[in-house]
């Protein structure tokens, strides 16, 4: 395994990869690495002849700067996780990814809505870093496929569609999520919780396994209070969110007759800690 800082010298690893007919595949990460990253990690070498993944806290996708500055870290921690599966690591500075102008004007692009729910209403422009960064990185990674996990689920429907949008020949792979012993979804941001707040924060993905069980006996409306209202009833949980969407275009459903992919997202606040899930209905 390598590890690339500039960008100039993994545009030449990548041009002496493909010139000798080597497959790409690429995992883009913010590090503090844990199962959930090594599940796209692993499929990604099994798939592929050359695994690269970054490493980049993206600071145009964070609209809180205290997040920003929170964000667990810890690169070589990182490299040892995933060394029998990555060949190589892009761990670029900001500097390197963004001339200063970038990353003070939002990104433009037109997300078709898909930016206007769920995330995109309480993290404004988020996505815009989101897709400046990615986009970036498809660029100079030039990968054949690109691995996102479904933890992420409005993310990878915009990369999806980004890909489409800009002609970006890479296929997106979605990966399902990957959870604790407990239900918890896996996430860096997981680091930040007490080990109290670790096991009040299984309550999350408890609540929505057996939200399971009402469908389609209550409504769409009634099964959304049952969530809210269960998981606000836990102290030290509160529900910023809870959306049942259309899996395909991430707009809110009113019937589960409405569509085929139905999928309930949802962001709760553990104390200080923001942590997103979700669940497919059908
Ligand atoms: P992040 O480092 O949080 O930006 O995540 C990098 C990639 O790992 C994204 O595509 C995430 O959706 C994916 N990921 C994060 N947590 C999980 C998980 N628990 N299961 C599967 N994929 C995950």
């Amino acid at each position: 395994m390598k590890t690339i800082t500039t960008i100039a010298e993994l545009t030449e690893a990548i041009t002496t990869l493909k010139s000798t007919g080597k497959t790409i595949g690429f995992v883009p990460t913010m590090g503090a690495l844990h199962q959930g990253h090594l599940s796209l990690i692993e499929r990604c070498k099994n798939e592929n002849d050359c695994c690269v993944v970054s490493i980049f806290v993206n600071p145009t996708q964070f609209n809180d700067r205290n997040d920003l500055l929170n964000y667990p870290r810890n690169f070589d921690k990182d490299a040892q996780l995933i060394n029998a599966f990555c060949d190589i690591i892009f761990y670029p500075t900001a500097e390197e990814m963004y001339k200063k102008e970038e990353t003070e004007i939002p990104f433009d692009f037109d997300f078709k809505g898909l930016d206007k729910v769920m995330e995109g209403k309480f993290r404004p422009n988020h996505f815009n870093g989101v897709v400046q960064i990615v986009s970036k990185l498809f660029k100079i990674v030039q990968a054949d496929k690109a691995y996102f996990g479904e933890k992420d689920f409005q993310q990878v429907a915009i990369i999806k569609h980004m890909v489409q949008l800009l002609r970006i020949p890479v296929e997106v792979i979605a990966c399902p999520i990957v959870r604790e012993e407990s239900g918890l979804a896996l996430s860096s941001r997981n680091e930040l919780l007490s080990v109290q707040e670790r096991k009040i924060a299984a309550n999350i993905s408890r609540v929505l396994f057996e939200s399971l069980n009402f469908v389609p006996q209550k409504s769409i409306v009634d099964l959304q209070s049952f969530v809210i209202e269960q998981i606000n009833s836990i102290s030290g949980l509160k529900v910023e969110y809870f959306e049942i969407v259309d899996g395909n275009n991430l707009q809110p459903i009113t019937h589960w007759t409405n569509a085929n992919n139905i999928v309930g997202c949802i962001t709760v606040f553990c104390g200080k800690v923001r942590l997103i899930d979700n669940i497919r209905y059908k």
